[in-house]
């Protein structure tokens, strides 16, 4: 394939990765929005492998095949609640990608004869590709620490609670400075390699750090932080390796993934400042308050809930993360049928952050085939509750819980949360009295209105939808 040829196949890539997130903004969208995104990609490997390039096909199909192997078996075997800690790992192969890519750059520079580096300094080229070089491997580094600290802390590996060093943000700031110093020698130097590998080993000291620092109740944004990242990574190594396709798509998931987070924090009541600074869940309240503390609760069992929802006129389900562990939408779907069929007016209420993925709960709901018209964001539902008679919190913990609005020294206090409370009953679908992700109590489960169905949510909506 000549270069025209490729350019011209990267252009309809990119125009088909911009319909791709077009199509993924609304879910009636997001099947075809895929399809876009899964097109795209393959025009542009097509045109990657058979378009000029120096190493030869072999090296290409050996890495392929490998890294294909490995896909597939990692796609096989992941479990869906597991997508998010796969999705920072994903983020963190970027990042490496990105580190090599620069030292790689770096040493082709060095390896060219006098003349070829002679004929880059008068074209004034040496100091944007050094630049490139420098850049690319920091940001690259920063998301390879960053995301292997928000998938060990995702998978249970690591704490959910905020790693606090004394002085952080100055050693954070601290680790900034040192590197635009390293910059500037790594320049005036015509490309020493020392600055590089120091700057790259402060980085991922950063990117560790930054991310270590940051609360549990905060990790959405982490997430969608290190997949801007990771785009900007890749976007760095599309100048390195003058790939016009790798730009455009590093600069899309950069920008998206930029914007998500704005929303996230928005969502959260939080700027992302803060967010960045460790500002959340890190004010040294106690985070794990017991149980006893807040009083009594109630328990009710699947058969009464039953009755409970039989004579209700209208209901709400709000899911979180426990829905998604016990795969329980299905059978929530039947229900949801079952009441719909008796007259109820049933509909989803879901908080931007609840599961462990933007849109998780979404997804799940899509795949159970809840009809959209039916499911309700947060600022949409939450002034319902009130007229409201039965709410079903399955799952969810943090997402639902008042202290985020009553308890200003709650780690999660300014949170926009879904104010279940205010129906006349909610029921709650959980194990244990065990606290959420963010490792805070709840004070819903012992109000007047509530009462706690413990178990598998999937055993307790199985013997609702049966008593049903
Ligand atoms: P939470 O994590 O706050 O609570 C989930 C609850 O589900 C737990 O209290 C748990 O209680 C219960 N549970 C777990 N498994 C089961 C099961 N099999 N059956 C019944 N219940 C179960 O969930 P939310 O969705 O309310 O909140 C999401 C949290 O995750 C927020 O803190 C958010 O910031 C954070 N987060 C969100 C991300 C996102 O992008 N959406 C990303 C990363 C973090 P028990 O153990 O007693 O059963």
């Amino acid at each position: 394939m000549s270069q025209g040829f490729v350019t011209g196949t990267y252009i309809i890539a990119g125009l088909l990765f911009i319909m791709a997130l077009a199509g993924l903004s609304t879910q009636k969208t997001a099947g075809r929005g895929n399809v876009y995104g899964i097109v795209g990609m393959a025009i542009a490997l097509v045109a990657t492998i058979f378009g000029p390039n120096e190493g030869g096909l072999t090296f290409i199909a050996i890495a392929m095949a490998i890294g294909a192997v490995i896909g597939i078996f990692m796609a096989l075997k992941v479990e869906i609640t597991q997508m998010p800690q796969l999705i920072a790992l994903l983020h963190s192969f970027v990042g490496l990608a990105a580190v090599l890519v620069g030292f790689n750059s770096f040493f082709g520079y060095q390896a060219l004869g006098p003349a070829e580096k002679a004929a880059m300094l008068a074209g004034g080229m040496v100091t944007v590709h050094l630049v490139e070089v420098f850049i690319g491997s920091f940001i690259g580094a920063v998301t390879l620490t960053g995301s292997i600290v928000a998938f060990g802390k995702l998978q249970g590996l690591f704490s959910s609670k905020p790693l606090v060093l004394p002085h952080k943000n100055k050693l954070n700031l601290l680790a900034i400075i040192i590197s635009i110093i390293l910059l500037a020698v790594f320049l005036q130097q015509g490309g020493l390699f020392w600055p590089l590998l120091l700057m790259t080993i402060i980085a991922l000291l950063f990117g560790w750090h930054l991310v270590a620092s940051i609360g549990g109740a905060d990790m959405p944004v982490v997430i969608s932080m290190l997949n801007s990242y990771s785009g900007w990574a890749a976007a760095a190594a599309g100048f390195m390796l003058d790939n016009d396709l790798l730009i455009i798509t590093g600069a899309l998931v950069g920008s998206s993934g930029a914007i998500l987070s704005s929303i996230m924090c928005k969502a959260m009541n939080r700027s992302f400042f803060n967010v960045i600074a460790g500002g959340f869940g890190t004010d040294g309240s106690s985070v794990t308050e017991e149980a006893g503390d807040m009083g009594e609760y109630k328990e009710i069992s699947a058969e009464d809930v039953a009755e409970k929802l039989k004579d209700a006129e209208s209901v709400i389900i709000t899911p979180g993360y426990g829905m998604a562990v016990a795969q329980a939408q299905y059978t929530v779907a039947e229900i949801v049928r079952k009441l719909k069929k008796n007259g109820t007016k049933v509909r989803f209420g879901i908080h931007p952050v609840a599961g462990r993925l933007p849109g998780h709960m979404n997804v799940l709901l899509a795949e159970a085939k809840v009809p959209y018209d039916i499911v309700l964001e947060m600022d949409e539902i939450n002034d319902d509750f009130a007229d409201t008679d039965v709410v079903l919190v399955i799952g969810a913990n943090d997402t639902v819980n008042p202290a985020a609005l009553e308890d200003p020294h709650s780690p999660i206090a300014g949170m926009p949360v879904l104010e279940v409370w205010k129906a006349r009953e909610v029921i709650i679908f959980k194990r244990s009295m065990n606290t959420g992700y963010a490792g805070v109590q709840n004070p819903l489960f012992f109000k007047d209105n509530a009462w706690m169905l413990f178990g598998d949510a999937k055993k307790s909506v199985e013997s609702i939808d049966k008593a049903l």
